[in-house]
């Protein structure tokens, strides 16, 4: 697309991919163009200036940023970054991909993405209250539980979202706000269930592609890269559905077990030795060679772009759920999906943390908080049926399944869009 100097923070790698996979996807539905225009680039954009007193009585300014990319489903939603990479052509790729994520996902809800350049492994905890405290401040007036709500992302955590909420509670007269954002404390209003969330919905979507493909996850070889939140979950609720997980990974390496590891004893492993290598009954592997191995599927759920036009001649899973952001690269995807492997794409299968953060803010509304059972049963039922309005397209245009996914995101915005209109006319 065109763009002005003006517009420079759209020129952002990140982002331009993002419009690139909305122009194809715009294409399989015969998207109305003047919506396709709107839909490449964001609402509102916020920079704001984040100075805070340090422990030695110096004062630091740091930037921080807010990008409100759509709300025609539903109020702004996205997580907040600290990392010393932020900046806002990165927030504006994140935020979009946050509003086609929950619109595939079939959310009442927009899509934001936030953050703070910042290291914050070299901030005291007092002085990321301090950061967190100001920053709040700062887009208060933009954000709210009917209006935009935050939530943790690299480098913020549960604590960062209780100082948030107590900030914005604080400025709007006293009273708590727990809906202004999600990922808090259970003792604040955080809900039960999202701890696993992401992994358990690996698993849903999961057992839909094996259905689909006349297979049962029960007696399923699986490998999986990455053995943090993700993949220990994904791990371990294949595993409590009878599947076999022949291979884990983490950032050390991988490890493999032709009959199947005991995922129960290796994430209490783990827990002591802060890695899968060593673990009893299982012989060394690359991660290499744990992507390439003989298997029913694979899960990558550790970094982008893990599988691309080197190894995907190699891959032999028949299927593939992405528990990763991203990673199975595009030319990798059109190759796998020439090959008949099937990829669950992440903005579904992954979807499950977003899901049940949608959970938390509905509780917080309604302050009734459902119990684990519910919010699990809740959550297969969301996941599953974004998986089966991805197929359904997927089946009737012939794409693949991430390029379906993708459009039935922009048809949902599009339907949205035309209905609501242009204001003021
Ligand atoms: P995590 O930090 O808990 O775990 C990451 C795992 O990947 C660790 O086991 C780590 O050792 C491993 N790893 C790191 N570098 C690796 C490498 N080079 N090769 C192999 N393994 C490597 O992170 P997480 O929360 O499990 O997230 C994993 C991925 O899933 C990320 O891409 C994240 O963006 C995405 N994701 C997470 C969630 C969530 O709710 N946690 C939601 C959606 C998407």
């Amino acid at each position: 697309m065109e763009l002005s100097n003006a517009e420079a923070h759209l020129n952002g790698p990140l982002f331009r991919n993002a419009i690139q996979v909305v122009e194809e996807a715009a294409k399989i539905i015969d998207c109305d163009p003047n919506v396709l225009e709107r839909l490449k680039r964001p609402r509102r954009s916020i920079i704001v200036s984040v100075p805070i007193r340090m422990d030695d009585y110096s004062v630091k300014v740091f930037q921080g940023f807010r990008v409100q990319y759509s709300a025609t489903l539903g109020p702004f939603k996205g997580g907040v970054r600290y990392h010393q990479n932020v900046d806002l052509p990165e927030v504006v790729g994140l935020a979009a991909l946050m509003t086609f994520k929950n619109s595939v996902l079939g959310l009442p809800l927009g899509g934001a993405k936030g953050g703070i350049c910042v290291d914050p492994t070299k901030l005291s905890r007092t002085e990321k209250q301090n950061l967190t405290r100001r920053y709040t401040s700062e887009i208060a007036h933009f954000i709210g539980p009917t209006k935009d709500i935050p939530a943790p992302d690299v480098g913020t955590d549960p604590q960062t979202m209780a100082w948030m909420m107590d900030t914005y509670s604080q400025e709007q007269g006293g009273y708590s706000q727990p809906g202004v954002v999600t990922g808090k404390p259970i003792e604040i209003g955080g809900s039960l269930g999202r701890n696993h969330a992401t992994g358990l919905g690996v698993v849903y979507v999961a057992e839909k592609a094996f259905e689909k493909k006349g297979m049962k996850m029960d007696g399923a070889r699986i490998a999986i890269q990455g053995f943090g939140n993700v993949g220990s979950f994904a791990a371990l609720f294949s595993y409590q559905r009878g599947a076999k997980i022949i291979a884990v990974s983490d950032v050390g390496g991988g490890i493999m077990n032709g009959d199947g590891l005991n995922i129960p004893e290796l994430m209490d492993y783990i827990k002591t030795q802060k890695t899968v290598k060593g673990f009893p009954h299982s012989q060394n592997i690359t991660n290499e060679e744990l992507l390439e191995l003989e298997c029913d599927a694979l899960f990558p759920c550790a970094l982008e772009g893990q599988i691309d036009v080197h190894n995907a001649e190699k891959i032999k899973a028949k299927v593939i759920a992405e528990g990763a952001n991203g990673p199975v690269t595009t030319a990798a995807t059109k190759i796998l999906h020439q090959r008949g492997i099937f990829i669950a794409p992440d903005v579904i299968a992954n979807g499950g943390g977003v899901i049940v953060s949608y959970f938390e803010w509905v509780q917080d509304i309604m302050s009734f908080f459902w119990d684990e059972d519910e919010i699990n049963k809740r959550l297969k039922g969301i996941i599953t049926k974004a998986f089966e309005v991805g197929f359904k397209l997927h089946q009737e245009k012939n794409v693949d399944m991430r390029s379906a996914a993708m459009a039935v995101a922009v048809q949902r915005l599009e339907k949205a869009m035309l209905l609501r209109g242009l204001y003021p006319r």
